[in-house]
């Protein structure tokens, strides 16, 4: 029986601590505390306020440095939506509304269509365009078949050919029923699931569907979630199930108009027990079922406080430095890679501005590290007087990091070079992103040993790990952990 007046403490304020804060009050319980340490929630969905002159009129417009876009799939978002009182925008916009739309471009700032065969046609293009479309129908048959079990949530189970989590398909979406659709859980076991440990090249390979890379490559790479030669596949098809790549290609997405870090602002500003800002946890001691969290305030002062259960959503392969980490959550956390993904915000010299956003496909390589991938014009009706938000990718498995120094600059001169100088950045910053494990560590049962660990120590794990570094499977996750075990 659940003893609804147990003192919770959660860690950070991004949207898995404020999701399991909402889902906690849902379920009844009232006595939470949510310390995030910088003077705002959202984590890494920040959006903010920007002043842009367009035709001699001044005004402020919210610009994003992190989340920007959902889904038809962002089921769990929804719910903050609800709860919030903020609703997304889309799929289709309005004028004056922030849009997705978006172009292709060469590195040499030449417009591509790689998906239109008669733009530029070629027999070439035709047939590997041909290739392209079987082979997406391929993959969408083996997903529901092959792979049935994929698409829920987080990776419970998969390393061993199991499946256990709450579903994100969508009722009448590729193959999807009322039965096994959000918010139900499917449970199963299918052995051939251990191939999403694989990394998603050789995924594709072994399934002979290569060609599909070229379309999940721009919604996956350039937002900086790694590189198809290392990247286990389970990432990949979780992030961009079947269902959410066709709303990329389609172009029915999501976004929100005063950014998504509003959507946060307003699920905090419903809790019962808002974020406490500026208060960063220093310490995390556990003695004798306790747990005793030490943290900092903005007067620089510390204070002890005794809770009953411990939610960390912050990044897990930092817990040890702060808390005192058992061997095994040491050992396990230690495996945890993350991406490093490095954004600006900029204006552009006169009238040389994008006016649309734009993918360098040619820059989503390994070779390329540390280049401009993509660039996102979040108003464009503001046309040559937007300021656009640039990103690139600084790291990869067997090759040297790039400098934060040399990226910034790097994408300067790309942007210089498809046509886009950069006049001033207005912001930049490099981003711990997309914590995951090694495909080795993935098919070692990397989850399954987490999984084991959940409740130790009356510490729970939630946050980006869990199952994907996006909006919805950071909140899905705060919903399935609360579920589960509280
Ligand atoms: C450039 C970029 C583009 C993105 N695009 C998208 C997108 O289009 N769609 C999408 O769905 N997702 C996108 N994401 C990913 C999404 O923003 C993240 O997955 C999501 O914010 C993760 O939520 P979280 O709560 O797990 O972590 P975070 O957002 O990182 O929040 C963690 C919070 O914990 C706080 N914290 C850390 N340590 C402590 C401590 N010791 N004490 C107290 N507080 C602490 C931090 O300050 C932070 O507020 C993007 C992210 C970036 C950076």
């Amino acid at each position: 029986m659940a003893n609804l007046d147990e003192k919770i403490c959660i860690i950070g304020g991004g949207p898995a601590g404020l999701s399991a804060a909402m889902y906690l009050e849902k379920k009844g319980y009232k006595n939470y505390v949510i310390y995030e340490k910088l003077n705002k929630v959202g984590g890494k969905c920040y959006s903010p306020l920007i002043k842009v002159k367009h035709n001699g009129v001044e005004e402020e417009k919210s610009f994003e440095t992190g989340a920007i876009m959902g889904a038809i799939t962002y089921h769990a978002v929804s719910e903050m939506e609800e709860f919030g009182g903020y609703y997304h925008k889309g799929p289709d916009f309005k004028p004056g509304e922030p849009n997705m739309r978006r172009e292709f471009r060469k590195t040499t700032g030449e417009v591509d269509h790689p998906f239109e065969p008669k733009v530029n046609f070629s027999f070439k293009k035709l047939s590997g365009l041909l290739k392209l479309k079987k082979q997406m129908k391929k993959l969408n048959k083996l997903m529901q078949t092959k792979y049935v079990g994929y698409d829920c949530y987080g990776h419970l189970g998969i390393a061993k050919g199991e499946y256990y989590g709450i579903s994100k398909g969508v009722d009448g979406y590729c193959g999807a029923t009322k039965e096994n659709s959000f918010p139900n859980y499917i449970k199963g076991t299918n052995p051939n699931l251990k191939d999403l440990a694989l990394p998603f090249a050789e995924f594709c390979k072994i399934n002979g569907v290569e060609e599909v890379q070229r379309i999940w490559i721009a919604p996956f790479t350039s937002f900086g979630y790694g590189f198809f030669d290392e990247i286990p596949a389970a990432l990949v098809m979780k992030y961009l199930d079947v269902t959410t790549a066709l709303e990329f290609v389609n172009m029915k997405l999501w976004t929100w108009q005063d950014g998504t870090q509003q959507i946060y602002e307003h699920v905090n500003k419903k809790l019962m027990h808002p974020a406490i800002l500026e208060t960063e946890v220093v310490k995390v001691e556990r003695p004798d079922g306790k747990v005793i969290v030490t943290v900092k305030g903005k007067d620089g002062k510390q204070k002890k406080e005794e809770f009953d259960k411990l939610i960390v959503t912050t990044p897990l392969d930092y817990f040890a430095k702060y808390a005192d980490a058992t061997k095994e959550e040491a050992e396990l956390f230690s495996k945890i890679i993350h991406e490093r993904y490095c954004d600006y915000i900029a204006t552009f010299e006169e009238g040389k501005s994008p006016v649309i956003s734009g993918y360098l496909v040619e820059n989503m390589v390994p070779e390329k590290l540390g280049h401009a991938m993509v660039y996102y014009n979040r108003w464009q009706y503001l046309e040559n007087d937007c300021p656009c938000t640039v990103y690139a990718l600084a790291n990869h498995t067997g090759t040297p990091d790039v400098d934060y120094d040399v990226v910034m600059k790097t994408m300067d001169e790309d942007m210089k070079k498809v046509g886009f100088p950069i006049k001033e950045k207005l912001y930049a910053q490099e981003v711990y992103y997309c914590p995951h494990v090694s495909s080795k560590d993935y098919a070692d049962g990397w989850y399954d040993k987490l999984e084991a660990l959940q409740g130790n120590k009356n510490t729970f794990y939630a946050g980006e790990i869990i199952s994907f570094g996006d909006m919805e499977d950071t909140c899905a996750a705060s919903k399935d952990l609360i579920n589960r075990f509280f």
